[in-house]
């Protein structure tokens, strides 16, 4: 069996057809996921400014670029082993660099606060043995996570769960929109306005507390009432959901609180997001947005979106992500008079204009290692093909022996 690295739900139960080192044919993965398991359309050349070059130039330059700069990030992770991460970091504290990865702006401070057992998670296993109300909050993993539904929440059998979403468990969509995941929770979709989440959340709160909300009480007291009955709840919490509240996580405690049989999941997207947090918190007690600069610093100015903002820093190192597809075009107008450095497997919008690109090999396809499953699960990656490309943990130790 292999497992799938298109998404945090790493799902490990994927049969690969191999016929001469190629992959044919995949069992069990969703489309997305068959599409990452069979590679780049397009695959990364090492390059140095445009030209072709080889990997060992390509990496001594990437690490005179690193070494000159006078405040360098390095940026991304998300789509990268915790081996290759733990690299970074350490590369990261011999440059005196800024760290920082795709979480930044979406779920890390709902991570951050889940590591710090600000309230109560659990595991996937959990919710396909004993969840019966399911509430995607934000969250369409219908699209994003597209096993989510049927491998762990609303159709599978589970322990305490045997006749699934027949009779055994509801699941509530909360959202702006009726999205796919929306329309499977049929009867219980509850539209809401954009940015409206934290006065739901408050009215649901005064509910929960034996008052009349004042928002839309016949829903939200309907609502209160199913969330109130619930044996073992899960609130799948989708960046729609942390967009809307932005630093306000302190209201959604609060509504855990109130709902002691209820447990809250980030729906984490890229395989490895969490990964990083994970370690990069081990390293510093923040899981993003880090200066080493003889200490660890931790502040707003060192994530990518207020660097580039404040044309902060002079070099860029980009692994495992792809923030030219990410950012809005005014933040990334910046990267174009900086000196990029691209770590990748695949041609992306990134090394398209980065002065320095580096292939590497598709992890859990060509290398192995670990990833952190979106609950915190470690999930090993095996390696399906045979390939000539060093992995990117194997990079980033050449780089740092150049420096
Ligand atoms: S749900 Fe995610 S991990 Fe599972 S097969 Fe699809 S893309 Fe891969």
């Amino acid at each position: 069996m292999a497992t799938c690295p298109g998404c945090a739900l790493l799902c490990d139960d994927i049969e690969v057809i191999v016929e001469n080192n190629r992959i044919k044919e995949t069992k069990n993965a969703c489309r997305r996921g068959a599409a990452r398991i069979k590679g780049c359309i397009n695959r990364l050349e090492p390059k140095i400014a445009q030209k072709p070059s080889d990997i060992e130039s390509a990496v001594r330059k990437a690490a005179e670029i690193l070494g000159n700069a006078k405040s360098p990030m390095l940026f991304g992770w998300s789509n990268s082993t915790c081996e290759a991460q733990v690299k970074g970091i350490q590369l990261a504290k011999k440059l005196g660099a800024i760290i920082d990865d795709t979480s930044s702006f979406c779920q890390g401070l709902l991570i951050e606060k889940l590591l710090q057992k600000k309230f109560r998670t659990c595991t996937l296993e959990e919710v396909r043995n004993k969840a019966d109300v399911l509430v995607y909050w934000g969250s369409d993993a219908q699209d994003s996570e597209p096993r989510h539904l049927s491998r762990f929440s609303y159709f599978p059998r589970g322990e305490s769960r045997q006749r699934g979403y027949e009779e055994d468990r509801i699941a509530i969509a909360i959202d702006v929109r009726e999205s796919n995941t929306a329309k499977i929770c049929k009867g219980h979709f509850y539209r809401i306005q954009p940015k409206g989440d934290r006065e739901f959340i408050l009215a649901l709160i005064d509910a929960l507390s034996g008052k009349v909300p004042a928002y839309e009480p016949k829903k939200i007291l309907e609502l209160a009432s199913i969330l109130k009955k619930a044996e073992y709840g899960v609130i799948f919490a989708g960046i729609g959901l942390t967009y809307s509240i932005k630093d306000d996580f302190d209201i959604l405690v609060a509504l855990a609180d109130k709902i002691p049989n209820f447990h809250i999941m980030p729906m984490v997207g890229h395989y490895n997001m969490r990964g990083f947090n994970e370690n990069l918190f081990k390293e510093t007690g923040f899981v993003n947005r880090v200066k080493f600069d003889g200490k660890v610093v931790h502040d707003n100015r060192y994530s990518i979106v207020e660097a580039l903002r404040e044309k902060s820093i002079d070099a860029l190192l980009v692994a495992g992500s792809d923030p030219l597809s990410s950012l809005p075009r005014s933040l990334v107008r910046h990267l174009a008079s900086i000196r990029v450095i691209c770590i990748d497997p695949c041609v992306t919008m990134t090394s398209k204009i980065a002065t320095v690109t580096i292939p590497c090999a598709v992890s859990g396809v060509e290398s192995g290692g670990t990833a952190v499953r979106m609950d915190g699960k470690i999930i090993e990656l095996s390696k399906i093909i045979e390939s000539d490309y060093p992995t990117d943990e194997e990079l980033l130790s050449r780089l740092m022996g150049a420096l």
